[in-house]
């Protein structure tokens, strides 16, 4: 029989929360007897090769790749999950929505702040970098999202419950104690 697909990626973010993920440790052999991965930086799949049964977003939407990717995933995943604050909220990269303008956020990460070392004063301009957007979107906003698991990263545990629920076609209910704010 075949088994549930899983599919994950990292938008603007940290890669933290994959971290976490890998964090279930020996648990990942259960896993694998429990799932096929797709399109992830678990396998290094990069482009989806069939639907997928859950799909793991960790980070928001901060360019036109990532809103790209997001869109993929809806597309072939049947339970979207964000992963993580930068998912649920935008996380640390959403703090530039509140410069005034994308070139004020530009010039102060790149030619203002203390620690920038620029001599010729340029702005990141090559055209294969993705578009960046006017703020950074949490995935909701761009998306319908089924499930939200918090925390940064999210506890391992708590990803590992939420997987286990779906696969056996039942909710998801976490202890309280597997929430992680911090
Ligand atoms: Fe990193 Fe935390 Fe964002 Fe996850 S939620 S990507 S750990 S900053």
């Amino acid at each position: 029989m075949s088994k549930p697909i899983v599919a994950t990626t990292a938008l603007a973010s940290c890669f933290g929360c994959h971290m976490s993920f890998l964090d279930i440790d020996d648990r990942i052999l259960q896993l694998i007897d429990l799932v096929d991965f797709n399109k992830s930086p678990i396998d290094d799949i990069k482009t989806f090769t069939k639907k997928c049964d859950i799909g793991i977003i960790e980070g928001g939407v901060a360019n036109s790749e990532n809103y790209h990717v997001l869109k993929e995933f809806r597309k072939n995943c049947k339970i979207l999950i964000s992963l993580g604050e930068c998912a649920i909220m935008g996380g640390l990269p959403a703090m530039r929505n509140n410069k005034d303008s994308i070139e004020s956020c530009l010039k102060e990460a790149y030619q203002d702040s203390p620690s920038t070392i620029n001599k010729n004063n340029i702005l990141p301009n090559d055209e294969e970098l993705p578009m960046i957007l006017d703020k950074v979107y949490p995935c909701h906003e761009v998306v319908k999202i089924d499930y939200f698991l918090p925390g940064c990263a999210p506890r391992a545990d708590l990803i590992w419950d939420a997987l286990v629920a779906l696969l056996n076609g039942k909710e998801i209910d976490p202890e309280y104690k597997t929430y992680k704010f911090d």
